[in-house]
């Protein structure tokens, strides 16, 4: 059997989810021998969008795009990409569903542009210069930069996704066995997250249900930097607001198990259609009464920076839509 050939695109992301695959090492060389790497740009090669654009459709058997689409230029290469590759998957947090740089969503594009080029405190800018598609240079050269949206988008909304897999970045042990199901052609139906199926908390060493015991409604609300929780015990009961309920637990439960609550970077557990809106529902039924849910509104005023802190743009709302 020959290679298979293999893909990287990074969109808006921080290559973050590369460097998950780098932590494969040795699994990673073990790969190389099954897979041929035709495309991995822009944080390995200088290739140019042409490269890519040259390729004959579907040549590629598989590429994962990490980071969502906020520019003209991500969306022009995702659809490229899209036309070359056999399967397609939105590799993390941002490319399945929209991610912290989908926090954007909460700004309109010239809020976003008055803060960077105006408002920081670190601002110099007294020309009030902000980007532009097209600068015309001593009148005759034309330059241009990519168009910036008002959204931000995940890679499922901008083009048809194979496969999703989660994390911010995904775990490196779940990569190396995503990674092998891949390449043994050992996959679920398209469209499918890429998943153990099992939530955070259920591998959660601080699960209560794993050591026979019943959880109680959450008494008082707490944030992280109100002091270290109680070793042992769910962080949920605590007060700390931890998404592992309703999170796919792909890493092991990497955040509850030293102390800090799960913000579902890893995703929604099957069945979910909308990420913060059942983390609302969910967290909001444990609290035990009137008291603890003003503490909620008073702890947290943005409330969506934390149900819907990886997944805005995959939300049914997606962005604010009005103050
Ligand atoms: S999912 Fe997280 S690690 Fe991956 S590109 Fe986005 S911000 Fe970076
Ligand atoms: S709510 Fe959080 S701390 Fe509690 S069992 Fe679930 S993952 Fe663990
Ligand atoms: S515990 Fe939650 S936030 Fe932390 S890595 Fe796992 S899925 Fe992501």
């Amino acid at each position: 059997m020959g290679k298979k050939t293999i893909a990287f695109l990074l969109t808006g992301g921080c290559a973050g989810c590369e460097m998950a695959l780098v932590d494969l090492a040795d699994r990673l060389v073990d790969a190389l021998e099954h897979l041929e790497v035709v495309w991995w740009a822009p944080t390995v090669a200088d290739l140019k969008y042409k490269d890519l654009e040259d390729m004959p459709d579907k040549s590629i058997d598989l590429a994962f795009i990490d980071g969502m689409v906020r520019l003209s230029e991500q969306e022009h290469m995702v659809k490229v990409l899209r036309q070359k590759a056999k399967i397609l998957v939105a590799f993390g947090a941002c490319a399945a569903l929209g991610g912290i740089p989908g926090m954007g969503n909460l700004h309109t594009k010239d809020e976003i542009f008055k803060t960077v080029y105006f408002d920081t405190f670190s601002t110099d800018n007294p020309d009030g210069v902000v980007p532009q598609t097209k600068y015309l240079v001593d009148g005759k050269y034309e330059l241009t930069l990519p168009e910036f949206y008002d959204t931000v988008r995940a890679i499922h909304q901008v083009v048809d996704v194979d496969y999703f897999v989660g994390g911010c970045p995904p775990h490196h042990e779940f990569v190396a066995k995503a990674v092998e199901a891949i390449i043994a052609g050992n996959l679920p139906p398209k469209g499918s997250w890429i998943t153990s199926g099992k939530s955070v908390c259920d591998v959660c060493p601080r699960n209560p249900a794993n050591k026979g015991e019943t959880r109680t409604p959450i008494k008082e609300v707490k944030r992280t930097i109100e002091g270290a929780p109680e070793e042992d015990k769910c962080l949920l009961q605590q007060g700390y607001l931890c998404l592992g309920p309703i999170t796919q637990g792909d890493c092991g439960a990497s955040c509850p198990k030293v102390g800090i609550p799960c913000r579902g970077c890893g995703g929604p557990i099957p069945g979910i259609k909308d990420f913060g809106a059942r983390a609302i529902s969910a967290i909001t039924s444990l609290l035990k009464d009137e008291k603890t849910v003003e503490q909620l509104m008073e702890k947290y005023p943005t409330i969506a920076k934390l149900f819907y802190r990886y997944s805005l743009p995959s939300a049914l709302i997606n962005r604010r839509i009005s103050r």
